[in-house]
């Protein structure tokens, strides 16, 4: 395996994330609390990065694809319409002698047999299993000062549910006609029995997901047009191609409400994994959600005056889960002049600091050089003001978080104005002249490699 396709360790991606500020462990001083993590200074840019690059193809570059930003708490009868009450669940085991729970189908899936005649993953007992039994995954609460069950709500297990309830606001507040999506990002909540691989698998998570709504009949084609879209941003956002794989879910797997599906699958440290489904919905939701709330949800054609229920064709990714793609296929190891080097790959217009700055000293009136490129830099750009320590420390740091350029300002910028720029990825440096640096800069941030 050559560098470039050596997996980095979970580990030591982990170890990367906490040491440069992307993600914490939540309630750390307290021993931490399982499967929940708290995103730092460099893992919040690095998320709105990947946001608002989702956003920017799914809505912004399309006329008939609005945004929305729904509750998470919604009408109880939502979830019992959607199916999610009834069927939202997965099938739970307990091993009788450590008492750990195990999703039956993914034991199943592990030891490629029934759970019984293999032993526990953790202890080994072998038939001390409980008869599998559904557990629903919604987290439940009360809206309300009563704890009853007239107050039961539930946190969103999808964003989804939130579009097809506005399906009706939104064709008649806005000028869309069919065929037309509704994007949302938010958050989602999953009580999942196994969470686990850092990131990957959490009970809060958050989604981008988009409904498009389309005249039955043209469903079929419209999933291969949005499969391939969603395959060709994957590569834009730099996801290596052998990294990424489409699994076609079997008949018999398919989802309550689908009638075709695959997934994006990545592969992750610790194996192949799904990152994105795209799944054809049909009319379902939109005609349970007619059924049960005695509204019309139909589409008028207007030339025709056909009216029917749409179909829809989904879209829908974890952001979180994208986050730790992204990490893991950027992070990279090399030996540069007998050091090893960990640099992050990141696409530059993802990178959680666009630019660092420095003075090579603290003296010469170089600091108020690099402080004032600062300010200019700012007014477009994300910057990084570093003073402290050896020239090559600071640049090491900046490689671990992915900076795609450091600008250092030394003693040939008092004398001449310009200074010098570093390619994190070829370790190149020239000299630039300090006025013309922000325009250059965005030229490069806008390059073959940048947007
Ligand atoms: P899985 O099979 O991994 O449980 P799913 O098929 O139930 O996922 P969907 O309901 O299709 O997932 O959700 C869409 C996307 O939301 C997934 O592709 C994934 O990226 C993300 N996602 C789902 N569950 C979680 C979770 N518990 N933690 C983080 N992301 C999640």
């Amino acid at each position: 395996m050559t560098p470039e396709n050596r997996q980095v360790a979970m580990d030591q991606l982990v170890s990367l994330c906490k040491r440069r500020g992307f993600i914490y462990q939540s309630s750390d001083i307290y021993g931490g609390v399982q499967s929940v993590y708290d995103y730092g200074p460099l893992g919040v840019e690095l998320k709105q990065n990947l946001r608002d690059a989702w956003w920017r193809a799914m809505v912004r570059e399309h006329d008939e694809i609005v945004g929305l930003d729904a509750g998470i708490l919604m009408h109880p009868q939502v979830w019992v319409t959607s199916g999610h009450v009834g069927t939202f669940s997965d099938p739970l085991v307990e091993c009788l002698n450590c008492h750990r729970r195990f999703r039956a189908d993914e034991l199943d899936e592990l030891e490629a047999g029934r759970p019984d005649e293999q032993g526990c993953p953790v202890c080994g007992t072998k038939g001390k299993f409980t008869e599998p039994r559904q557990f629903n995954l919604m987290f439940k609460t009360f809206m309300g000062p009563l704890e009853d069950e007239s107050a039961v709500a539930y946190l969103r297990p999808e964003t989804a549910q939130g579009a097809y309830v506005n399906f009706k606001n939104v064709l008649d507040s806005s000028r869309v006609k069919v065929p037309f999506g509704i994007a949302q990002v938010g958050k989602a909540f999953r009580n999942e029995i196994t969470p686990g691989n850092f990131i990957f698998r959490t009970r809060e998570f958050e989604q981008m997901e988009m409904q498009y709504f389309v005249e039955p009949g043209t469903d079929e084609e419209w999933f291969e047009t949005w499969k391939d879209r969603r395959r060709a941003w994957l590569a834009e956002i730099g996801l290596r191609d052998d990294r990424v794989r489409i699994h076609e879910h079997a008949e018999d797997k398919l989802a309550h409400y689908a009638k075709r599906a695959i997934d994006f699958e990545y592969s992750f440290p610790f194996g192949w994994n799904e990152l994105e489904g795209v799944h054809n919905r049909t009319d379902f939701d939109l005609s349970r959600h007619q059924e049960a709330s005695g509204k019309k949800l139909e589409y008028v054609d207007a030339p025709t005056n056909s009216r029917f229920v749409p179909f829809v064709i989904e879209t829908a990714i974890g952001l979180n889960r994208l986050l730790l793609a992204v990490l893991s296929d950027a992070y990279h190891e090399e030996e540069v002049e007998g050091e090893t080097r960990v640099v992050l790959r990141l696409k530059p217009s993802l990178a959680p600091t666009s630019v660092a700055v420095f003075p090579l000293v603290k003296k010469d009136g170089m600091p108020d050089m690099a402080e004032s490129i600062v300010a200019d830099l700012r007014q477009s750009l994300s910057v990084f003001y570093d003073a402290g320590g050896s020239i090559g420390r600071r640049y090491r740091r900046q490689d671990e978080t992915g900076t795609p350029f450091c600008v250092t300002v030394d003693g040939q910028s008092m004398e001449d104005g310009t200074v010098t720029v570093r390619d994190r990825d070829s370790l190149s440096q020239d000299r630039v002249s300090a006025d013309a640096l922000r325009g250059v800069l965005q030229e490069r941030l806008r390059g073959p490699l940048g947007e």
